[in-house]
């Protein structure tokens, strides 16, 4: 048995989206709900975390430490983690200081965690300092990757594929946002171990395809041999469509609005700026290109990231 902590709320729903299908007029849509994990917020990091930081207290941690952008959904879901088990949370974030905190930043602070600044090309120094800071402090750290994309936190997510393959509703594809692919490297293994005929289709929120397809066959590899399993993914096997990044990571364009605005106007469902927003808008337009079949139908994997909605650098830009 590998250890994991339980803490989400699970099974997520597995939901219709009829008037966003009639709308688009293409494949029958369908949601997976991840947002609603239960965990400060919800996310695709509170199961990862189940078993990364089962790990971390097995090894004696009282210290969380991990990384990410200002407004990082992995380093809200890990600061209120840390919380709720009673340890403390260091975080190092790419920028400064923002003049109001907001959004996942005004949480991270509420739930205590301590917070340390870099930059993207300065940070792992940054992380070792404050690693090795906590340790002389005698705070016992235990350090967690960007994104908790690990092969436990693969792990968790081959877990998430069976628990929607048990949920019996039955897809074509799965489109889910991907960045350090963790989450679609443990659904592509789910997948593969339980025979599942469907594709995976991650929409990459920052880096090449070539990158997060060579990412996830890694990770999911290396999450295979941790469960027993032989299985090995190529990264040829692994599909992934980079034509999304637009301006780049975190940056909202208009096709993140529209795509927010026609799930949040025609569904009642709250999508974010940085990940499912560009997944979905991505999503849409494969739709509007024809590059689904006629009656297929396509889930769509909601992985969170709600409080960055309400962050001072994307709410006054939603409407
Ligand atoms: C982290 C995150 C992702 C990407 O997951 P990876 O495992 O890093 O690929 C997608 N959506 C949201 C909301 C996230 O916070």
């Amino acid at each position: 048995m590998i250890p994991r902590i339980r803490i989400a709320h699970l099974p997520t729903p597995v939901e219709p989206l009829p008037r966003l299908s009639t709308i688009l007029g293409g494949p029958r849509l369908w949601v997976k709900r991840d947002d609603q994990t239960g965990l400060a917020l919800g996310g695709n990091k509170t199961r990862k975390l189940e078993f990364v930081v089962a790990e971390a207290q097995a090894h004696g941690a009282q210290t969380l430490i991990t990384v990410g952008a200002v407004q990082s959904n992995h380093c809200r879901q890990t600061a209120a983690l840390a919380a709720r088990l009673g340890l403390e949370c260091a975080l190092v974030l790419f920028g400064e200081s923002p003049k109001n905190p907001s959004g996942n930043y005004l949480l991270d602070r509420l739930f205590g965690a301590e917070v340390t600044w870099a930059t993207r090309e300065t940070y792992e120094a940054v992380l070792q300092e404050t690693f090795e800071k906590a340790w002389a402090e005698g705070r016992r750290p235990y350090l967690i990757p960007l994104g908790a994309s690990t092969p436990l936190g693969a792990i968790a997510y081959a877990y998430a594929f069976k628990e929607f393959a048990e949920q019996g509703i039955e897809a074509d594809w799965i489109v889910l946002a991907s960045s350090s692919a963790g989450t679609q490297a443990g659904l592509v293994l789910g997948a593969r171990l339980s025979g599942w005929r469907g594709r995976i289709l991650g929409i990459s929120v920052d880096h090449p395809a070539g990158w997060v397809k060579e990412r996830v066959a890694e990770l999911a590899s290396q999450a295979a041999d941790r469960l027993g399993e032989s299985v090995r993914i190529a990264p040829h096997e692994v599909e992934v469509n980079d034509s999304y990044i637009g301006a780049g990571y975190g940056v909202m364009g208009h096709r993140e609005v529209e795509a927010i605005q026609l799930f949040a106007r025609h569904e009642g469902l709250l999508l974010d700026p940085v990940y499912t927003g560009r997944a979905a808008a991505g999503m849409i337009d494969l739709i509007r290109s024809g590059f689904f079949k006629p009656g297929e139908r396509v889930l769509f994997w909601h992985t969170g990231g709600i409080p960055a909605l309400f962050a001072d650098r994307y709410a006054p830009n939603l409407l």
